[in-house]
Order: C-alpha cells, then structure tokens, then sequence
C-alpha cells in the first residue's frame, strides 16, 4: 500500500471519535425514563409488579435509577402510557437521591465538585475493581476510552495499581468474595479519593440486592462521591457525568 492509499482509507473511514460528549445522543439506546404527569388507574401497580429491582413506587409515581436495569418492563406493563424511555444518557448523580425520577422530571447535570475540580479536574487516575459484575459494566467502561468517547483526551485514565490511582471506580453487586479484595484496593488509595459505584449492581445490589452472597460493607462505610446508573451504563453516562463533575463541562 502507497501512502497515498493509506490517506484515502484514513479520509473514507472519517472522523470516528465523538467530537463533543456532552451533547451526544446515543442512537437505540434505552436511557434515562420519562414518566408522565397525571393520576394513575384507581389502584394501578403493574408496573411495580413488573420491576423485577423494586425500582418502581406507586402514588406518587417515582423511579429509582440507583436500582433500575433499564429493562423496559414497567412501560410495557403500563395500560396508560405513563412510563417511556429516552435515548437521553445523562442520568448520573453525587447522591442517591438524584437518583430519583419522577413526572416532568428532565435530565439535570451532575453538580460541579470545586475541590475535586482544582484537584482532578486536569488528571484524574482512575483504578477500576469489578466486584462480582458481569463484566457488563467493565465493557462499557473499558469502551470509554476507546477511539469513540476518548475519555483520555480530558485527562480521564485507568491505571493498574491502586496506588496510583485517585478514585475506585467499584462495579458488581460486591459479592463476598471481592469484600475483602475491594476493601483493599480502597485502603491502598492516597487520600484525597474518590469513589464511584458504576451500575445498578454496584449502586444498589440490582438484581442481587439482599442476596446472602454479598457484603457491601465498604459502601456503608464510604459514601461514592459519584453513582452512575445503568445495567450497563452507556460510556457517555460515565464519560459526561465524570466532566460535569470536574468542572470540565463548563463553556
Ligand atoms: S426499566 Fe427499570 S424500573 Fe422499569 S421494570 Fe425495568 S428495572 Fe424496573
Ligand atoms: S405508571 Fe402505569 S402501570 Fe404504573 S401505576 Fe401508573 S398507570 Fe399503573
């Protein structure tokens, strides 16, 4: 192959990464819900027998994204048409409660953190555990810094050792037998650190929550600094939220 071969194949295959994350729309992706305002059917709850997290909560009508797999189930079961799903990934939060969606509910950025800003908001190393996932998340995660979403561009990086990291970012349930494992990735972090749980597993247990195989001590211990929804999460809902979070997304 010529050179100038290879310049026609780079110009044919285009511009692949995403130029601007903050105000990409994912095609097909079921992200974060709609519920619409209104009274529900007198004694309605199909879709809160259809959620199999206990995501869903009736009158008022309230979803909890720290525990929702996106699975659709609620809005199929729904007679009224009350519950939809936009292709919208933006639907991180600093606390559980933002976590919350309810009617007339809009995605809302994640807050600016000043402290982490100043500190992270260059270069941010992050380790990554999977504490009892399904490697669902990790893919997703791993995909953030691939040539589409690049989140290395903003200083974002995985790194292998704890040590020289700044953040745990934790997925899965944390089964007990990643407990202890997980505990340690933790402790052999410098201060100042963040944590971020990544997925419905992580977040809340998901479908394992009050499963006898978990220990989940290190979450009642430490609050994350940032939850990231999903089941998995798309990589513009980690990429984004962790740019609102260092300030990065500012004009
Ligand atoms: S989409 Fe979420 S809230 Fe709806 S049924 Fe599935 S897990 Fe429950
Ligand atoms: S949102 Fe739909 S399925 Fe759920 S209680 Fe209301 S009417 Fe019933």
């Amino acid at each position: 192959m010529t050179l100038i071969d290879a310049l026609r194949v780079r110009r044919s295959q285009g511009r692949q990464y995403i130029a601007d994350p903050l105000t990409a729309m994912p095609q097909g992706f079921r992200g974060r819900p709609r519920l619409a305002a209104g009274a529900c059917g007198d004694g309605c709850d199909a879709c809160v027998t259809a959620c199999p997290t206990a995501a869903v909560t009736p009158a008022p009508l309230a979803l909890d994204l720290g525990r929702c797999t996106l699975c659709g189930l609620c809005a199929e079961a729904c007679p009224d048409g009350r519950i939809g799903f936009t292709a919208e990934p933006r639907m991180a939060a600093t606390t559980p409660a933002g976590l919350i969606v309810r009617p007339g509910d809009a995605a809302t950025p994640v807050p600016e953190d000043g402290a982490l800003a100043r500190l992270f908001g260059r270069s941010l190393r992050l380790r990554q555990v999977s504490a009892g996932g399904c490697n669902a998340c990790e893919l997703e995660l791993n995909a953030a810094a691939n040539v589409n979403f690049d989140v290395q561009r903003y200083g974002v990086e995985w790194v292998a050792s704890p040590r020289h990291a700044d953040g745990l970012v934790v997925t899965g349930p944390l089964t007990r037998a990643m407990a202890a494992a997980t505990r340690l990735a933790w402790d052999a972090m410098p201060a100042p650190r963040v944590l971020v749980a990544v997925g419905a597993c992580a977040i809340s247990g998901g479908l394992y929550a009050g499963s006898d195989a978990l220990d989940r001590a290190l979450l009642d211990d430490v609050t994350p600094t940032l939850y990231v929804p999903g089941c998995p999460p798309h990589p513009l809902t980690f990429v984004v939220a962790l740019l609102e979070l260092l300030g990065r997304a500012r004009p």
